[in-house]
């Protein structure tokens, strides 16, 4: 079709500078080992922490939802979408952020757009670190706040950007609880003594610390003992909790106003009752399988070491989510290929998702993955690396 040849061109000029990606289906279900390419493989790509896509409580909770309620449901929350089941289930999540209020968005991404979009006006200002995820920085783009940029995790570089904003009628500190490409955890005591100091709101967004840290999976603030001193918890319900979706658990007050103001929230069609149903028993495994998280962190500890062992870079992680640094782009993709070939999944990511010449494989383990999985996953990463050069 006509019309098209300038968008054509940048990919191709994508594909000339190796950047362009195909998206890779699953020829199975999500788990520890997935085929691909006809090929069976061990997962090491997936936000699956705690192997809840396919939990046995999870699939008969969704089946149930939707023999009696139905695949859709029809409408927006505010018009005819509301059942029972969501205003259920969101007084649940509340419970169990302890927080007086949750509100549950069609994903994590257009929860930050959603929050950070509707909550600030001209008279406030936002004050970010810079690697917080792109769903953060959509969300700011969206505002007329003033836009402070803090160096990634530097306490100082947030202090400076707090006495430059005294004028401003809100000052809102916003930051990933765990960083979604280099597995490092905010320092939330820090940011929060600050923010109480320089009298600043804080938002976390929890996407890759629910279900991960904290008491049962609640996420940073409860993991720092911070229960009351964060005033907006952002998180999202598709990765460790294994379904779909985003959330905001805060007060009543910025619940009622988000489903007034939070545009996705407004304008997009409700969960369908599967999966509303799903995230309901997601928080239900949790409470009653703590196992799985700790089987998480043993297995991210035995991953790590061993990958340490050999020699690899793995940064600052501190959670699963665990780079394998590269450096080159292109290194960085032969790699992934070349652990492909050795039976591993593992994706590279290369700029603009991070910073050039920060290539990295980005690999997370879950609760699903066996010692024996890991410790073959390893012996590909030994192989591959050696031959690339990564390691000696
Ligand atoms: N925030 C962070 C830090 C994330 O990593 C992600 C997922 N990539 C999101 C938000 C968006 O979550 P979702 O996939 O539910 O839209």
């Amino acid at each position: 079709m006509k019309g098209f040849e300038y968008l054509q061109k940048e990919l191709d000029q994508m594909k000339d500078q190796g950047t362009f990606r195909e998206l890779i289906p699953l020829e199975s279900p999500q788990g520890s080992r997935v085929k691909i390419k006809g090929k069976e493989v061990i997962q090491l790509s997936s936000n699956n922490y705690l192997g809840l896509t396919s939990h046995p409580k999870m699939k008969e909770a969704a089946e149930k939802a939707v023999r009696e309620y139905g695949a859709g449901t029809g409408s927006v929350r505010t018009i005819a979408g509301t059942l029972q089941m969501h205003e259920e289930y969101e007084k649940k999540l509340a419970k169990f952020k302890h927080t007086e209020a949750a509100l549950v968005f069609q994903s994590g991404f257009t929860t930050n757009q959603g929050v950070l979009s509707s909550i600030l006006t001209e008279e406030d200002v936002v004050i970010s670190d810079e690697l917080n995820h792109a769903s953060i920085i959509d969300g700011i783009r969206l505002t007329k706040a003033g836009r402070k940029i803090y160096k990634h995790v530097d306490m100082k570089s947030l202090e400076e950007k707090l006495k430059e904003s005294g004028d401003y009628r809100t000052r809102l500190i916003v930051t990933d609880g765990v960083f979604s490409m280099d597995g490092n955890i905010a320092p939330l005591p820090e940011i929060v003594e600050l923010a109480e100091k320089y009298e600043a709101l804080v938002m976390v967004d929890d996407a890759h610390a629910s279900g991960v840290l904290g008491e049962n999976g609640r996420g940073t603030v409860n993991h720092f003992g911070l229960d009351g001193r964060v005033h907006i918890q952002v998180g999202t319900l598709s990765k460790a909790i294994g379904v779909l979706g985003g959330y905001v658990a805060s007060s009543q007050t910025l619940k009622e106003y988000l489903i007034h103001k939070g545009r996705p929230f407004l304008f997009s069609t409700s969960h369908p009752p599967a999966v509303t149903a799903a995230c309901d028993a997601a928080i239900d495994v949790l409470l009653e399988e703590p196992e799985l998280i700790q089987k998480l962190w043993d297995n991210t500890k035995f991953f790590k070491d061993g990958l340490k062992s050999l020699g690899f870079d793995i940064g600052i992680s501190e959670t699963p989510v665990t780079p394998v640094m590269v450096g080159d782009d292109s290194l960085t993709h032969k790699f992934s290929d070349e652990l492909f070939n050795e039976g591993v999944f593992a994706q590279g990511i290369v700029f603009p998702t991070v910073q050039r010449g920060k290539g990295r494989v980005r690999t997370i383990v879950t609760a699903e993955h066996s010692k024996e999985e890991l410790q073959e996953a390893l012996t590909a990463f030994e192989r591959a690396g050696k031959k690339l050069n990564i390691i000696s």
